[in-house]
């Protein structure tokens, strides 16, 4: 079956607020990138390429979002007015020495009160490394909650390449056996780290920059390196088309086995794990 037909689970998708979306369009014109985060847009997608679920992902910036209690309630909202499309990890503030204290809090009720379903960290909007001990009364929390942590993995326009380095995740899946971590985006350019040092990857935002570095056939030997029990498809969405991920994992050797579980059983494995 190809990848336009195959039921889908996006681990890693971004809708924003209507008014952050506008505000996009005001400095960035009507045909940018983040011009297509609305729900209505991305819904139509779905049908269109079989995404069964799709999970919200904050980005612990509360200027591209909203401060994170607000920006939890709005993907609750969507969550409730959508219950079996959406699924949301909860987002985090970095508001100094009080991330140690609030954090928890935060995310007890965007699970508990508002039915999210697991945390996302984003080290460099945070400005703070994965493995900073600030995180660590957050991801206690994470784990006596039992719900997955997605870490943010890649360059990006703000703050240090290096928060997000993968072996600085993989110290924090070394010290909390009890949660399952996603590293987003494959560990990014430092994929090697992420390869050897963490655990599920998100293909998210960086399989066409694999292809275009290294052309199919290397990309395909990255993806096989990572294995199909590892591999969870994502696209970080609008960032990236459902048409050019869908022909670029057309061209990949999996079988329709391995395709499922990176399509569909890995994501959902980790979220039945849930209490
Ligand atoms: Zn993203």
């Amino acid at each position: 079956m190809d990848w336009k037909k195959i039921k889908k689970i996006d681990a890693h998708i971004h809708i924003l607020p209507e008014e952050k979306q506008l505000e996009f369009i005001k400095y960035q014109g009507e045909e940018c990138t983040w011009a297509k985060a609305d729900i209505e847009t991305y819904i139509n997608l779905m049908d269109e390429y079989n995404i069964d679920k799709a999970i919200l992902q904050p980005t612990n910036d509360m200027y591209m979002y909203y401060p994170a209690r607000k920006t939890n309630e709005f993907h609750a909202e969507i969550i409730k007015k959508y219950p079996n499309k959406f699924i949301a990890f909860a987002d985090i503030n970095a508001n100094g020495s009080y991330i140690m204290d609030e954090a928890p809090y935060e995310l007890e009720y965007a699970i508990k009160e508002l039915g999210l379903h697991g945390l996302k960290l984003h080290p460099s909007n945070l400005a703070m490394d994965a493995d900073d001990l600030r995180l660590v009364p957050v991801l206690r929390k994470a784990a006596e909650l039992k719900v997955p942590v997605m870490y943010h993995s890649n360059p990006c326009m703000m703050g240090f390449h290096d928060n997000c380095a993968p072996d600085k995740i993989n110290k924090m899946i070394m010290v909390f056996p009890d949660i399952q971590f996603i590293t987003a985006h494959m560990g990014g350019m430092k994929y090697l780290d992420a390869w050897s040092g963490c655990t599920w990857v998100d293909i998210s935002f960086v399989l066409p920059e694999f292809v275009e570095l290294y052309g199919i056939e290397q990309t395909n030997r990255i993806l096989r390196m990572f294995g199909a029990e590892r591999l969870i498809f994502g696209t970080d969405y609008p960032e990236r088309e459902y048409e050019l991920y869908c022909s670029i994992l057309d061209k990949m050797d999996f079988t329709e086995e391995e395709k499922r579980k990176i399509a569909y059983e890995n994501i959902n494995s980790i979220l039945l794990m849930e209490k």
